[in-house]
């Protein structure tokens, strides 16, 4: 069978994949073993929820409609995961995080207590988190907001990447074409150019659903002048950089590559990239 670039089908990669993955790139490169070592440990405390982990199914026929609307699949209100469970993988990130950055023990530990009260918090967190509107949680609580982020991100993804794989087959790839994920609504944080002409695939923050996307537009203000691109040394990666909204997007070209390679990954080892953006004012 023959497969045209933009309809290649979307295989969601488990956090096990990931961290295998992950332990082989970083084999072959140990300065990024660092780097690399906080995910690790949370892909393998991923992994356990993920496995247990069956999405409750949505209707098929009101999926299709809403994703006919430029609706995402997963209604933020209908996300559903153990709020036990969701509290004990929240537990294990900010373990992880104390850890692996000390510098920011204190601010985590806040963010591992909060909001010590009803055993739904969490629960309604995620609502938010998928509405965009996390920031008001952590502004309420007096917590960093970036860090909350990186607690909500990394404990809802296991479950978002489940759903992202059983949603998958109802997305008509063609006929989406938005800057947003079809499947939870997210922004993309990474992106490929694929074989062979170089069509432009968007990685979600949230799910690691990857969809397509017109190349040459910045897919946070919708920006097609002035949307120029840093490559790296090795000509594998570029740095989008967006003059109207100050925002940056970090692309994988992978018609320079033989291997195949898994964008959750790559986002991790490309860690330094989004350093050097934000030294740049980008953000
Ligand atoms: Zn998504
Ligand atoms: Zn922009």
């Amino acid at each position: 069978m023959t497969s045209h670039p933009g309809t290649r089908p979307v295989l969601i990669a488990d956090a096990n994949t990931l961290a295998a993955e992950l332990s082989r790139q970083v084999a072959g490169r140990p300065e990024l073993s660092k780097i690399a070592a906080p995910y690790l440990a949370i892909f393998s405390a991923q992994a356990l929820v993920e496995v247990a982990f069956s999405p409750p199914s949505l209707p098929e026929a009101e999926v299709r409609e809403r994703l006919a609307r430029g609706i995402p699949a997963l209604a933020p209100e209908d996300f559903r995961a153990e709020p036990g469970v969701l509290r004990g993988l929240w537990d294990e990130i900010c373990t992880i995080a104390v850890q692996h950055f000390p510098d920011l023990a204190q601010a985590f530990e806040s963010i591992r207590h909060w909001p010590d009260g009803r055993e739904d918090s969490l629960l309604s967190a995620a609502i938010y988190y998928l509405r965009g509107e996390a920031d008001i949680l952590a502004e309420e609580a007096g917590l960093e907001k970036s860090l909350f982020q990186f607690v909500l991100n990394n404990t809802l993804h296991p479950f978002l990447r489940r759903y992202a794989a059983a949603l998958a087959p109802l997305v008509n790839l063609e006929a989406w074409y938005r800057p947003y994920c079809p499947i939870c609504g997210g922004e993309p944080d990474f992106a490929t150019l694929d074989k062979p002409y170089g069509a432009r695939r968007l990685l979600c923050s949230r799910c690691d659903f990857e969809w397509p996307f017109r190349r040459t537009c910045c897919p946070f203000c919708g920006n097609e002048n002035q949307y120029l691109y840093v490559p790296s040394e090795d000509g594998i990666y570029r740095l989008y950089l967006c003059d109207r909204c100050h925002r940056y997007l970090k692309v994988i070209d992978r018609r320079e590559l033989v291997e195949e390679r898994l964008l959750p990954v790559e986002r991790i080892l490309t860690l330094p990239m989004d350093q050097a953006a934000r030294e740049e004012g980008f953000g």
